[in-house]
């Protein structure tokens, strides 16, 4: 599908707006006002959502068939930008350094593109502005809304500011590491350091827990999976000669694959359950499951690659990343396939300085377009 150089500079203008005026997560009230408008006057139904922040719109094809989802995120973070562009954030310590400006009018653009060629749509498209995702709670909120009912299939983007543009890079599986934290409280018996058999010591039990926990990845994880398991924060005793009645350790387990997301918490809570009572003592376990893993479902590995290949663009095997995204949270429901999208940036997510090269969206307008109308045909068949 054709991008005109007209839909193209509108969309870079509503991009350079929406990057002057970045809003943090849950507080995307101009921007959703905004985007609200932008769909109408197009003539893009906004779905009757209850939302604070937030769009949800759908494109309703000529032809049956069932609806697939392509999603943007919205939100900005709280970093003060320092990026040498011609339009900066006017929202004092705001920034789009994540480049979710971009995330938004490629999806808009396909909106548009797509509403003018429904006669080529075998079902419906839902097109979710999602906001919050920098604090990982926007996907979830939705998904509580119902926005996934009746949806098969949810695709999505990330720019990559490494890759060139014009080049999108596709990895079925586990593209984005899940994020775990914990909190593991050691208790036992405090008392003088010189009788410690009166006490039951919470720093031997934790001293060796550190240790042996990586066994977990080394000895118990299939080869095939791969995690980290990294303890942050040590917390007991407070002078030389008592020993305190616990200690606390903190850390994060990220990893790649759903089942060793789900095997490594049981294994940790098993081995500090025999750690504490080898030694008299009790254990405290909690995990706070944070972020999935992004999954990749394979069924729409071929239609994704072969709409990049029908735009000729560059087709590159993505390189995974331990940073996460709460679009994963999608792909625990209904499956769902996230790319990377390159905008050839100079500096990486996040980063003060962080830009990109807008000629990107040309290029994921023409392929989220594509895809919806490639993947609802491939549903049909
Ligand atoms: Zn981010
Ligand atoms: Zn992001």
């Amino acid at each position: 599908m054709h991008v005109t150089d007209e839909l193209l500079h509108d969309l870079i203008d509503k991009r350079r707006y929406l990057h002057e005026h970045p809003e943090l997560a849950f507080k995307e009230v101009n921007t959703t006002k905004k985007l609200k408008d932008w769909l109408s006057e197009n003539d893009i139904a906004v779905l009757p959502y209850d939302l604070d922040t937030g769009v949800i719109a759908e494109i309703k094809g000529e032809k049956e068939g069932p609806t697939i989802a392509i999603r943007a995120d919205i939100d900005a973070l709280p970093i003060k930008e320092e990026a040498a562009v011609p339009f900066p954030s006017k929202n004092n310590g705001v920034m789009h350094a994540c480049g979710h400006d971009f995330h938004t009018v490629s999806v808009l653009g396909a909106a548009i593109l797509l509403n003018k060629h429904r006669d080529r749509l075998y079902g419906t498209v839902r097109i979710i502005f999602q906001p919050a995702e920098e604090i990982a709670q926007g996907a979830k909120s939705l998904v509580d809304k119902g926005v996934l009912e009746g949806v098969k299939a949810i695709f999505g983007m990330h720019n990559k500011p490494d890759l060139p543009v014009g080049t999108i890079g596709v990895k079925s599986e586990g593209l984005m590491a899940s994020v775990d934290k914990f909190d593991i409280t050691f208790n036992g018996i405090g008392g003088h350091a010189g009788i410690p058999h009166h006490t039951i010591d919470p720093i031997v039990m934790a001293s060796h827990y550190v240790t042996s926990v990586q066994s977990i990845v080394a000895r118990r994880l299939d080869l095939f999976h791969n995690a980290v398991v990294s303890i942050t924060s040590i917390n007991g005793g407070n002078t030389w000669n008592v020993i305190p009645d616990k200690v606390v350790l903190q850390g994060t387990v990220r990893t790649f694959q759903p089942e060793a997301r789900d095997a490594i918490p049981r294994m940790m809570k098993q081995l500090a359950i025999s750690i504490a009572e080898g030694y008299g003592g009790t254990v405290e376990f909690k995990w706070d499951a944070y972020l999935p893993v992004v999954n990749n479902d394979r069924a729409y590995e071929e239609v994704i690659q072969n709409t990049v290949k029908g735009l000729e663009y560059e087709l590159v095997d993505a390189e995974p990343s331990a940073a996460g995204e709460d679009f994963a949270f999608y792909q625990t429901y209904i499956p769902g396939y996230f790319v990377w999208m390159g905008v050839d940036g100079p500096n990486e997510w996040h980063h003060p300085e962080y830009d990109l090269n807008e000629d990107a969206i040309k290029v994921a307008v023409a392929f989220f377009a594509t895809l919806a109308v490639n993947a609802l045909e491939q549903e049909a068949e």
